[in-house]
This record gives structure tokens, C-alpha cells and sequence, in this order.
């Protein structure tokens, strides 16, 4: 049965995705509580009728449906499996939803603790960036079944065009991942086009809407990396994410026993980005590997910062960013 539209929602990381996307639940009519660690990107939704709470608990104490948006599988552990955790936190029967783009191991954890606890809990990364968040237009990739979702259909609905169902936990977020592999290898072979044109002399411009029209193609291409060419770095996508999801994608191909050596390319070249300074600007920003130094330096990347080998998560939360066997 479909939730009733007077059903309470917690929505807990309010930044680039989790603010528009909170956006569309309210002017669906739902009622809305809030959460976000820096309280003032939660300022808009509060001016439009959501309500704050302090904590992710406090949130969502009496939702029905808790959405999460956070940035990486530590802060999706610490929110839901701490001790006042949404595992706990949140009333018997609640759904607990994960937009995060996270761990797949992870996402079966908080599936199977939040079934020991009588919650329903499933992954549900998102695709179609910023402005598909801006436009409600999002690709929902659940991790779960449409008939167990059925109750929350019409929530998701709020902020999606379509949805690919991949119906078991985790599975949502090993689709997310194959879609990160992708886009890595296409943002890094449009930086790689536009530096060829440039070094060149022939227009970046006109070369980048001669391969838009054809076999060459890419969304990476047309609305990621031509931003650089009007030294737009800011980010939709921040950099430190992208890096992120290639971690997690090596380590879920390391499970599979398989080499994926273009998207190790492609991490090493986030890397770098995010070594030089570049973690907060968007994925765009990896264009500045092929310009020269003065360009980059006046983009704001430093190159001094740079370290000989790959900068790895975390140790202490290693264990979601590398696969099953090594749990
Ligand atoms: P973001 O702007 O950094 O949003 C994440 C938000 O989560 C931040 O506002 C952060 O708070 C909040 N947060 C993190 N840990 C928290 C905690 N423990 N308690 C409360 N709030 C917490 O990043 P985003 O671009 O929206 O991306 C969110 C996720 O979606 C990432 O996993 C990303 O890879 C994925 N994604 C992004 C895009 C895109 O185009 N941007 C597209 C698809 C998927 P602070 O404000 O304090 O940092």
C-alpha cells in the first residue's frame, strides 16, 4: 500500500544534490524535516517550510520515510549504524533510504540491520548531476525490488524521471558504480580531446561541438568538461567524489577479480587533481592536468602539494572501500 501523502519525512544532508532534492518533496506537499552537519545549507529548505532538527536521530524520530544524501560511506556508517544511529533512532516499520553514492557491502549491512529492527532499508544512488536534481529529473538506481517499493513510489517519484530497479540490496549501488566507470573514462577522454585541439590551434570550441554531433559524443563532453572552457570550475560534481566512487569501484572490481586499467587511469588522475588542491572544484577541473602551470596555478591548484603515490581513504574506514573478502 502507498504511504498517505500526510506521511512525515527526515531528509538528512541537505548540500549540491540533497537540497534541490528535498526542494521537490516539499513542494509535493509533504512535510519535511531537516537535518545537514553545517546547519546553514538547511537555511532555504527552514525558509520554505521544512523543519530543523540538530541531530539525525532528532530527525528522524518520528519519520515515516528518511532519505539520506551524505557524501561518503563514513558519513552513511556513521549515520545510520552509530548508536543513535537512524538504525535505531527511527520508529519500527520506517523506510530508510539511501541516495548517497556509497559501498555496496555497506548498503547490505544497514539493509540487514535495519530487517533485524523492523525497518525497511535499501540503496538508491541517483544519476543526472546537479542540475538533474534542479529539474527533478534524476535516474533512480534502487536496490531493491518496484513491488517491495511500492509504499514510497510516489516520494521518489517527486525528484525522478525513471528508475532502474536492481532488486537486492547493494545492487543499487554496484549499478552506480558501473555508471562512474563510464563517465571517468569519457571526462577524462574529452580533458585529453580539448587539449589536443588547444595545443593545436585549432578551436577547442568547434571541435568540441563537431565530436558533440557525432560517434565521439559524450555528456561528460558536452555539459561537464566544455565548463573549463570558460574557466567555470566550480563544481556540480566535486572532484573528491568522483575519486571517491573510482575507490570504490576498484575495489568492487578487485572482488571480481578483475583489472580495470582505464579507470585506474582515471582515479590517478583525480587523484592528482584532488592532491594539487583541486578536491572541492568539479570533475570539470581535471582539464587543468593538461594546461601549463601558470594556467593551473591561476585556477588554484598547487602542484608543490603533489605526493609520489596514490593518497588512500582513510585506514580506519577502509573496510568499505575494499570489497567483501577483505571484510
Ligand atoms: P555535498 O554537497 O558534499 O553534500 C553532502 C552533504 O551531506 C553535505 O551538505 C554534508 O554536510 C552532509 N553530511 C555529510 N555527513 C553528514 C553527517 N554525518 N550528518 C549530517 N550531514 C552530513 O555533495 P553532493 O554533490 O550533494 O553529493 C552527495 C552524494 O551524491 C555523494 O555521494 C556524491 O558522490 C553523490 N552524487 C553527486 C552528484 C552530483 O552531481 N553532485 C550526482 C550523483 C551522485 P556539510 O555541508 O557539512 O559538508
Amino acid at each position: 500500500m502507498v504511504l498517505s501523502n500526510d506521511c512525515k519525512i527526515a531528509f538528512i544532508g541537505t548540500g549540491i544534490m540533497g537540497a534541490p532534492i528535498a526542494g521537490h518533496l516539499l513542494d509535493a506537499g509533504y512535510s519535511l524535516t531537516v537535518h545537514n552537519r553545517t546547519r546553514e545549507k538547511a537555511d532555504g529548505l527552514v525558509a520554505r517550510g521544512a523543519v530543523w532538527a540538530d541531530t539525525p536521530a532528532k530527525a528522524a524520530r518520528d519519520a515515516d520515510v528518511v532519505f539520506t544524501m551524505l557524501g561518503y560511506p563514513s558519513d552513511v556508517e556513521d549515520v545510520y549504524l552509530a548508536t543513535d544511529g537512524l538504525i535505531r533512532a527511527s520508529k519500527k516499520g520506517a523506510w530508510l533510504i539511501d541516495l548517497t553514492t556509497s559501498s555496496p557491502q555497506l548498503a547490505r549491512d544497514i539493509h540487514d540491520a535495519a530487517e533485524v529492527e523492523d525497518r525497511h532499508a535499501f540503496d538508491c544512488p541517483v544519476t543526472g548531476g546537479q542540475q538533474g536534481a534542479i529539474d527533478g529529473t534524476l535516474t533512480l538506481i534502487a536496490g531493491i525490488t518496484s513491488k517491495d517499493a511500492k509504499p514510497v513510489l510516489p516520494l521518489l517519484q517527486t525528484f525522478s524521471s525513471q528508475i532502474y530497479w536492481f532488486e537486492r540490496a547493494g545492487a543499487g549501488q554496484t549499478a552506480k558504480l558501473c555508471n562512474q566507470i563510464s563517465l571517468a573514462a569519457s571526462l577524462a577522454g574529452a580533458a585529453e580531446m580539448l587539449a589536443v585541439a588547444e595545443q593545436s590551434g585549432i578551436s577547442p570550441e568547434l571541435v568540441a561541438q563537431m565530436v558533440g554531433a557525432g560517434m565521439g559524443g559524450s555528456v561528460q563532453l558536452s555539459r561537464v568538461a566544455t565548463r573549463a572552457l570558460e574557466g567555470d570550475y566550480a563544481p556540480g560534481f566535486l572532484a573528491e567524489h568522483l575519486r571517491k566512487d573510482l575507490m570504490l569501484a576498484l575495489a568492487t572490481a578487485e572482488d571480481l577479480e578483475l583489472t580495470l586499467p582505464e579507470t585506474e587511469t582515471s582515479f590517478n588522475l583525480i587523484d592528482m587533481l584532488c592532491q594539487a588542491g583541486g578536491s572541492r572544484k568539479g570533475t570539470q577541473a581535471v582539464t587543468l592536468l593538461y594546461t601549463d602551470e601558470a594556467t593551473s596555478t591561476a585556477a588554484g591548484l598547487d602542484w608543490s602539494l603533489l605526493k609520489a603515490e596514490p593518497q588512500d581513504a582513510d585506514p580506519a574506514r577502509q573496510r568499505y572501500y575494499t570489497g567483501t573478502k577483505n571484510l
